[in-house]
């Protein structure tokens, strides 16, 4: 293991994210390879950490006052053993080849612990759409989707949103593959409910998130009524957390943005979310003007000085971190222990550091990682797509019982791994051991490609 690892830092030594996305997946499955000889034997490691294909290219735009501007686009086909490659589009000037290595690969063992037939991917470009009007948006999805309409299609590679990403984004990528490809095919999913999207789709990630720790909080006979919730971002993911938690009876008393976070000790209420929903999806607006609306609430600006976030640092039951990658480091965690959180459901993904990791397992926290915790926005991605395949559409009900039958599932099959391969109640093993269990039995049986 020591050697894959040594390889992957020689030959790729700028890639920090994906070093530390692979190097979490090898210390939990440890343990699966003593047990089964056939896969060092296949040098299963070796192939797993290679992508099957990457397509970088150029995006040409030009702004609103004429301007020619450049921008770079990816796509990373990670695995596709068990599905057609699927995973979201980031877009986000931290866009770079290892961000999104990183996140490919988490995809490929999250996809398979969803139970739907899906393989792993993940794309986008360092455009921000920050500050940029709706056209220039517009130019920019059109010119990075001239490129990869080439690559992809509904039973190859089918993409859907991230950072940056919404629903307007997903509409101007949609409207552009459908004239170059001249098919009408769910070939993106996170689509608008009027020409092919599932209800649930948005609030899925969010929810799901929820779910999977009210599901941990049920094997210790607890429930989120009445605790008080650290959330982190604003986004989609941030938005349907804060409403799902607020809906099983608990608190949130914080939510942030990259320029700083709010903390409303009073608790964010639906109305106040309801603000919130409107400043971050339509007016596009900062955290900072929620205090302006709601004056009993402190806003602290991000200091880059400091060495911990504090956000983390508040009296709290759980935390729900749904930003980015590396927001909790081993002193938030430390933080977040001190002050009573018991449980950790990550709606971003790889938002904790090792050592913050090893904290919240050393401390036995109710300890969820993103591939588990945040699986229930592409699980409903796959439902999206058997509607399409199908022609039909699901109501609302019946895609959120599907739902929280992923996420319970999801829950079950990291606490048996867990358990089998000698680390109860390690969600974390658990979620790497079963995903990856699951990947590579399916690429022993398709040979050597
Ligand atoms: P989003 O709607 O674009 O929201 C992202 C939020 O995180 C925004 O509030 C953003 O603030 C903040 N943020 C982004 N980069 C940041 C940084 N470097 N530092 C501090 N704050 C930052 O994205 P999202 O869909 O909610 O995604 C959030 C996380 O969930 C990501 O890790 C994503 O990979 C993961 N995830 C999303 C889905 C999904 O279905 N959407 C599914 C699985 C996992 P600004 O507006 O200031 O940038």
């Amino acid at each position: 293991m020591k050697d894959v690892m040594d390889k992957i830092k020689a030959r790729d030594p700028y890639e920090k994210e994906f070093q530390q996305a692979v190097e979490e997946v090898l210390e939990s499955i440890k343990p699966v390879l003593d047990k089964n000889p056939q896969y060092r034997h296949a040098n299963i490691l070796e192939r797993i950490i290679e992508p099957e294909r990457i397509i970088m290219f150029r995006v040409p735009w030009m702004d609103d006052r004429g301007k020619i501007k450049v921008n770079r686009g990816f796509r990373i086909e990670m695995n596709s053993a068990i599905g057609p490659y699927k995973g979201g589009l980031r877009f986000h000037p931290s866009v770079n080849l290892s961000i999104l290595k990183f996140l490919a690969f988490e995809q490929v063992y999250k996809n398979a612990l969803t139970t739907l037939p899906m393989g792993g991917g993940k794309g986008g470009s360092d455009f921000d759409p920050k500050g940029k009007s709706d056209n220039e948006v517009m130019r920019f999805c059109q010119s990075f989707m001239s490129e990869l309409f080439h690559h992809i299609g509904p039973n190859t590679d089918i993409p859907a949103g991230d950072i940056g990403v919404g629903a307007r984004e997903i509409g101007f990528l949609f409207g552009m593959y459908k004239k170059l490809a001249k098919e009408f095919t769910g070939v993106l999913t996170g689509k608008s409910l009027n020409w092919g999207g599932s209800l649930i789709r948005p609030e899925a990630t969010g929810y799901g998130s929820v779910y999977m720790a009210a599901e941990m909080l049920a094997t210790k006979n607890k429930n989120l009524k009445n605790k008080i919730c650290l959330v982190s971002g604003s986004g989609n993911v941030a938005q349907y957390t804060t409403e799902k938690i607020l809906e099983f009876g608990g608190k949130v008393i914080t939510l942030s943005d990259s320029s700083g976070y709010i903390f409303d000790e009073a608790g964010i209420t639906r109305e106040k979310l309801n603000y919130i929903m409107t400043l971050k999806n339509i007016r596009r607006g900062r955290i900072e003007e929620y205090i302006e609306r709601y004056p009993e609430a402190v806003y602290t600006p991000v200091d880059p000085k400091l060495d911990f976030n504090p956000l983390w640092d508040h009296k709290a039951d759980c935390a729900f971190p749904s930003a980015t990658q590396n927001e909790i480091n081993g002193k938030d965690a430390q933080n977040l222990i001190n002050n009573g959180v018991f449980a950790v459901s990550e709606g971003a993904n790889m938002p904790t550091t090792p050592d913050g990791v090893n904290l919240f397992i050393d401390h036995k926290l109710l300890y969820a990682p993103g591939k588990a915790a945040n699986a229930g926005g592409v699980a409903v991605s796959g439902l999206e797509m058997a509607q399409n395949s199908m022609r039909i559409s699901w109501p609302r009900k019946e895609v959120d019982n599907r739902l929280k039958h992923i996420m319970n599932s999801i829950h079950n099959s990291c606490l048996e791994a867990a358990e089998e391969y000698g680390t109860p109640g390690n969600y974390f093993n658990g979620a790497n051991i079963a995903g990856f269990v699951k990947v590579v039995d399916a690429m022993l049986d398709q040979g050597v490609v």
